[in-house]
């Protein structure tokens, strides 16, 4: 079970590019905390500020045309903003490292599997490098690489998409990192690899006894891997609380939409798939008011007014929505979905 100490704590997170439209506002006045042996979701539909979130705490942010304009980003204390260079090549890949998309971005395809796993592990270890190799191939092993000798001097194309990216979660936990951050693991795999990987990550974090922030678009997911989970739009979180009440209370209109547009095996299908209508808005010159509420089949007047701040509706779970609180009486439990078409 997570602890309550907070391992990472994000406030007010604005990171922006500067590009010749106009100022992106990928992520727009952030703020969470993950805490010890954790498993964090961040949700959201595509641009709604997820990666860039990632990016930020490991300040991966391309500079021009980003920049980290605001916030704090607290390691165990530490304010990452603040680290220097050489602390920041200490920090990265040894106490937070993160899992990519599409492995193949991360892989050099001209190094062996081996070379580039003892290269992460040397990096950070001041080991002898028959140790590194050692270690390699443990960790080969603990993702359930087969044939690792062999496997150990393959190139990266030379693998399947899963197998690389167990290669890729074998590097990220090369150092015993505190925090593994994975974007959308397993998006560009094969739907029976998916959970493989999954699994294996879940089951890895409870061994090296790691917090998990899994960023995903996917609320299955969610329900299934995390224990907490951050709801976002337009690069603001827009709900905020444990999986469990989030999923039988949803307090956020946006949530309730991305909710009733997963497929639900305990609901006759007719009633199930309802895409949020309209898309994400643009990120440059955001209009007053609650951006979501183009969309949204609760507006109100004040929603055109000003933006409603992400207030508690009931203890640790938050909501961006100046209807939160009728949202929270008005549902029994998901029944409600079933009934809307
Ligand atoms: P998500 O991960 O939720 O799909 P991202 O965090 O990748 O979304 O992107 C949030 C927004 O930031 C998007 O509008 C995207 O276009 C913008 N963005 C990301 N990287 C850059 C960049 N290098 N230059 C300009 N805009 C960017």
């Amino acid at each position: 079970m997570p602890q309550n100490n907070k391992i990472l704590e994000v406030k007010n997170l604005k990171t922006y590019f500067y590009t010749d439209d106009g100022i992106v506002k990928a992520v727009d006045g952030v703020s969470f905390d993950l805490k010890e042996l954790e498993t964090l979701g961040i949700v959201g539909e595509t641009g709604s500020g997820k990666s860039v979130t990632a990016l930020s705490i490991l300040r991966l942010i391309p500079q021009p045309p980003g920049k980290i304009v605001d916030g704090e980003i607290l390691f165990k204390g530490q304010n990452i903003l603040d680290m220097n260079i050489k602390e920041l090549q200490d920090f990265r890949g040894n106490r937070i490292s993160m899992i990519f998309q599409d492995p193949m971005t991360s892989l050099n395809p001209v190094f062996t599997i081996g070379n580039q796993l003892m290269e992460a592990i040397l990096a950070h270890q001041t080991i002898t490098k028959k140790q590194a190799r050692e270690k390699s191939f443990q960790l080969l092993e603990m993702v359930g690489i087969p044939d690792i000798k062999r496997r150990f001097n393959s190139y990266p194309h030379e693998f399947s998409g899963g197998m690389r990216q167990r290669v890729m979660i074998a590097m990220a936990i090369a150092n015993n990192p505190d925090i593994l951050i994975a974007d959308e693991p397993t998006t560009a795999l094969d739907v029976t690899i998916q959970a493989q990987i999954l699994e294996l990550m879940h089951e890895l974090k409870e061994k090296t006894k790691s917090s998990i922030i899994i960023i995903t678009h996917d609320l299955g997911v969610v329900a299934k891997y995390a224990n907490r989970v951050m709801v976002m739009y337009a690069g603001k979180p827009v709900e905020f609380s444990e999986v469990d009440k989030i999923f039988y209370k949803p307090c956020h209109p946006y949530t309730i939409g991305l909710m009733r547009s997963i497929t639900r095996l305990d609901q006759e299908r007719k009633n199930v798939l309802k895409p949020i209508e309209g898309s994400p808005p643009s990120l440059i010159d955001l209009p007053i008011g609650c951006i979501f509420r183009v969309r949204c089949e609760f507006a109100v007047k004040q929603c055109s007014l000003s933006y409603p701040e992400l207030l508690e509706v009931s203890p640790g779970h938050y909501s961006a929505c100046f209807r939160a609180n009728e949202l929270f009486a008005g549902f029994k439990n998901l029944d409600f979905l079933k009934t809307k078409k």
